[in-house]
């Protein structure tokens, strides 16, 4: 294992990437800087408690320090208000660098080795996602829509994290986010989304060691070709539906014989056996038409052997090999892609990370910046669970995310700590749990 991102290096991403951000103000009241508006929210979204802030207020009056200069890098601690006055104007853009900075020292530290799936390749997964919507509260940056005369806005993300099969957590890179100028279309825009995402990151993968995955909605030739031209993978869902001319192709190879591949094999869940049935053909078209793209794909049904019951089917073109020791692991990997649905958007929206707090919706940027934030914080967690020992065992000594959260709240709302590391080493001390 390699050298171990410290929460402190990660926090000083954050804070010098947002110390690039233009100040707008003008004359008086620039006591509080950009940077430490930024943070403030960062804190409250890492710490899971809506009153860290006033705790640390307090903090600062009672003992003329808190942990939000020690552990978040901030200088002073901007009003509610002025963190939204302050971030409104910023340009989410300038938040995209910590999230490469992180993943550069997740690779370097060796820990993405455990994320490579098929083929070698990082199983990168795309996914559009709702997290604002109301009929009154708006932006300009927000998408409107008119349902029965009536106005609703909504802010869309289009999420790109990496998934690996068996891996319970998913690494957050950095989002794209839909916006206005987008089509109206949902595929169009999230298709522009992906354009824009692609344009601005392929090249920071080495060629052939990335597979991006998506839902049925992205899996066309524009797609493909987009991918292919930036020399990336691909394992995307297929439906019969909205794959026609595909699915006749294969319709039509399953009369040649040994035209499309068939295996089975049998797993014992520790109650009952299923029966996986894999299919799978190299070359078939993607749609119809003479400029079709050539395509493979493979199918997976798995069937309760007792009760004859299916229990699971799904399908997905690649530009991976099929054969049969490939397919398992395509068909692993395309079934990964949901985690993109459950272990980020779940995560986000129902565990604790209060993106609801009152800092408001904003006139620019606010909505876009703090979901940004969000997410930052979200990755922060995630690296801390993949490589610090620390952490790992309190957690699991804590049993709960809840109690470790909680406990995280009181510790420093009474107590002022150095740093992140004396926290965990204070929690891990009066646990009495064992030298590591
Ligand atoms: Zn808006």
């Amino acid at each position: 294992m390699g050298k171990r991102l410290k929460f402190q290096e990660m926090m000083n991403f954050v804070r010098q990437s947002l110390e690039k951000a233009p100040d707008y103000r003008k004359g008086q009241n620039t006591q509080y800087e950009i940077a430490d508006a930024g943070l403030s929210a960062f804190s409250v979204f890492y710490t899971q408690a809506p009153s860290f802030l006033a705790h640390q207020r307090d903090m600062q009056e009672r003992k003329g320090q808190s942990n939000a200069q020690s552990l978040f890098e901030m200088e002073t601690i901007p009003s509610d208000g002025q963190i939204r006055n302050l971030l409104d104007p910023v340009e989410p853009s300038y938040l995209r660098a910590p999230f490469w900075q992180v993943y550069e020292g997740l690779q370097a530290g060796k820990y993405l080795e455990y994320y490579r799936s098929v083929g070698g390749t990082l199983l990168c997964s795309f996914d559009g996602t709702q997290y604002f919507s109301s009929k009154k509260i708006n932006c300009p940056n927000c998408t409107v829509r008119v349902r029965k005369g009536e106005e609703a806005y909504s802010h869309t993300v289009l999420a790109a994290v990496l998934v690996a099969p068996g891996k319970e957590h998913v690494l957050a890179l950095e989002p794209e986010f839909i916006t206005p100028q987008d089509e109206h279309d949902k595929q169009d825009c999230e298709q522009q989304a992906i354009k824009r995402w692609m344009k601005r990151n392929a090249q920071r993968f080495e060629p052939w060691q990335v597979t991006a995955m998506t839902d049925d909605l992205h899996s066309h030739q524009p797609l493909c070709t987009l991918l292919t031209e930036n020399k990336m993978h691909f394992i995307m869902t297929c439906k019969e539906d909205s794959h026609q001319a595909l699915y006749q192709e294969v319709e039509l190879l399953t009369r040649v014989e040994g035209a499309v591949q068939t295996m089975t094999t049998s797993r014992w869940t520790g109650r009952y056996r299923e029966e996986w049935t894999y299919r799978w053909v190299e070359q078939v078209p993607v749609r119809a038409g003479t400029k079709a793209l050539h395509v493979n794909w493979c199918e997976i049904t798995i069937v309760r052997e007792d009760t004859g019951k299916q229990i699971y089917h799904n399908a997905w073109i690649t530009s991976h090999k099929l054969t049969a020791k490939t397919v398992p692991e395509v068909v692993a990997a395309g079934r990964a892609h949901w985690k993109v649905e459950n272990e980020n958007f779940n995560v986000l929206k129902n565990r604790g990370y209060n993106f609801e707090h009152n800092y408001g919706h904003g006139k620019q940027h606010l909505s876009t910046v703090l979901l940004t934030l969000l997410l930052l914080a979200f990755l922060f967690h995630t690296v801390l669970h993949l490589s610090c020992l620390v952490y790992q065992a309190i957690r699991q000594a804590l049993v709960t995310r809840r109690t470790f959260f909680n406990d995280l709240r009181a510790l420093t709302r009474y107590l002022h700590f150095s740093g992140w590391d004396e926290l965990l080493a204070f929690m891990y001390r009066q646990l009495e749990l064992p030298p590591l």
